[in-house]
């Protein structure tokens, strides 16, 4: 646990340190503690006199446990995600630099009736870049990364998501500029009355409305943003829409993001050869329409497969295999690779769910 954290597993060392922070993110933070210990300094965790650790104010009145919790499972280290990595969703990601990057970059600038929103809601079927955005918004601002899906504070945290929650903002709080990545929203953020509403998952709620409404991207003291990501956005409430008042559909990729995805997987200098002429690429990209990111990213990762399985077949082992050993992939693998993976959403749920409201 978090309390048993000493010197020797020195585990807490936030990604992005707040003194760190970009150019231009420095306004309005505290000032840059010294380097070294000092308990008690406001921001950074730091080391106590016998090597224990000190948390900061702000997570020293909060359930150790529950801060370990936030830390090691909701705190995301992956690699950065650049806007290059995203294919496609260009309007997304030219709204989503207007409207949060820019402002963070220069809070200046973006001030009263140009001030950004506090939060930020994507909608659209799943797997098509919704959490990249996030992430890439993360990496854009040099800010730490938090990711919960909202039904895991109901299923998973039961009985502890108000604690979570407080949780949560408050090491994004020490660990700021964050960002606050909140899938599957609705199910936290509901307009249907569930049949008894668990008094626990009420406080949850009202918990994580309190902490939205302190949040502050732009300047002053809480440099948070709340994404929140939804494939119902229709199921959220009122209280969840006003807190989230942008709201950005993230569409099924068009032909053009997918022939993206797949070019860039086979890309001079990729570690998989392939024989696929242009028009076998157009073919797929043809093929795949009603796809989404992650189905275009298994069914190419499935494809690559195939080579590999032939070699097997006559081979009976891949031990003692090169990669030069492979016939590149094909046509064909692509044609097998779509037996297993068909489009995962369907055009029926395309029209009823994620529609832009006109
Ligand atoms: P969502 O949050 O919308 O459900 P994710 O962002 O988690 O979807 O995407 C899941 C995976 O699918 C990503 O890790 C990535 O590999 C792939 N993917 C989805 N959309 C894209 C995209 N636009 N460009 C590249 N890869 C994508």
């Amino acid at each position: 646990g978090f309390g048993a954290l000493g010197p020797g597993r020195p585990s807490f060392r936030p990604p992005q340190p707040p003194q760190q922070s970009a150019a231009g993110l420095g306004s309005g933070s505290a000032p840059a503690a010294a380097p070294g210990p000092q308990p008690g300094n406001g921001q950074q965790p730091a080391f106590g006199p016998e090597g224990q650790l000190v948390l900061p104010e702000p997570l020293a009145m909060l359930d150790p446990k529950i801060v370990d919790n936030v830390f090691n499972e909701v705190l995301d280290r992956s690699a950065a995600i650049r806007w290059e990595d995203i294919a496609g969703q260009e309007a997304a990601k030219a709204l989503v630099q207007e409207m949060v990057v820019w402002p963070i970059m220069n809070p200046q600038l973006f001030r009263g009736a140009r001030a950004p929103p506090k939060g930020l809601l994507l909608f659209g079927p799943p797997g098509t870049g919704k959490t990249l955005i996030g992430k890439a918004v993360a990496a854009n601002i040099s800010a730490t990364f938090f990711s919960i899906s909202a039904s895991s504070l109901t299923s998973k945290w039961i009985g502890e998501g108000e604690k979570m929650v407080r949780a949560l903002f408050a090491l994004a709080g020490v660990l700021q500029p964050s960002v606050i990545f909140i899938d599957e929203i609705d199910s936290l953020m509901t307009q249907r009355k569930a049949e008894g509403e668990h008094e626990a998952s009420r406080r949850m709620k009202t918990e994580m409305l309190v902490q939205m409404d302190g949040c502050d991207p732009g300047s002053g003291e809480r440099r948070l943003l709340v994404i929140g990501a939804t494939n119902r956005p229709e199921e959220l409430d009122e209280a969840a829409r006003r807190r989230l008042p942008k709201q950005l559909y993230i569409p099924l990729p068009c032909a053009a993001a997918r022939k993206v995805m797949l070019m860039n997987a086979f890309k001079r200098g990729s570690e998989v050869a392939t024989a696929l002429s242009d028009a076998d690429i157009d073919k797929i990209v043809e093929r795949t329409a009603g796809y989404s990111g992650s189905d275009m990213k298994n069914l190419i990762q499935e494809a690559c497969q195939g080579p590999v399985r032939d070699l097997f077949r006559t081979r009976g082992n891949v031990t003692d295999v090169a990669p030069s050993d492979l016939r590149p992939v094909q046509l064909r693998d692509f044609q097998m690779a779509s037996k297993a993976q068909k489009r995962s959403v369907s055009d029926t749920e395309v029209e009823r769910q994620y529609a832009p409201v006109a």
